[in-house]
């Protein structure tokens, strides 16, 4: 269960972390991407859940995915929004495909795609986004308790898988920090 003190747990970058206050080019250049995550995360408090939001790009920079979290909208223990994500996009590059062949097979490789979610991603998602073949993983607030995306393990960047994304972090990272500590503070409050 998360802790009493959320408070700047967010915030805080492992030791070998590259991000401080400076906020790169690099960064700056998805941060439109990260507010309609962001969007997404304030979406699902509507149902109880944990505002955590995520969309896909692919290579022209095109959303072709969204997702937020849904364990308590759909009684989903693997409803975080990197999955519903994943899911979404697999099935819009499919559709793609079979309308301009419809003899197309299914394709579930997102290649050449860029998933920007909102929180570091959590083992399973880390491991999800590796089977997609997802090309850059962009996060916004790193997650010290659970993260794997650096904080807890590193498996996006595990050289002994078969596929490692490109990995950006801390892109609107106090936003999205704040997010995820209004939340709990509303939770426990009531
Ligand atoms: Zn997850």
């Amino acid at each position: 269960m998360r802790s009493a003190n959320m408070h700047a747990l967010h915030r805080r970058p492992p030791a070998n972390g590259h991000t401080g206050p400076m906020t790169t080019p690099t960064q700056r250049r998805y941060e439109p991407w990260m507010r309609l995550a962001l969007a997404e995360a304030t979406a699902a408090e509507a149902t109880g859940d944990v505002p955590i939001g995520a969309v896909i790009l692919d290579p022209t920079g095109t959303v072709i995915a969204t997702g937020r979290n849904t364990r308590e909208a759909e009684g989903d223990p693997t409803g975080h929004a990197e999955i519903v994500a994943i899911r979404t996009a697999a099935r819009t590059l499919h559709e793609r495909a079979t309308q301009a062949d419809p003899t197309s097979p299914a394709s579930w490789r997102l290649t050449d795609c860029t998933l920007v979610v909102t929180l570091e991603p959590c083992t399973m998602c880390a491991g999800a986004i590796v089977l997609s073949r997802l090309a850059r993983v962009v996060f916004g607030a790193w997650d010290p308790k659970a993260g794997a995306a650096g904080s807890l393990y590193d498996v996006l960047r595990d050289p002994r898988l078969n596929h490692n994304p490109e990995v950006v972090a801390g892109v609107l990272e106090q936003e999205c920090a704040d997010a995820l500590d209004r939340f709990f503070e509303g939770r426990r409050q009531k």
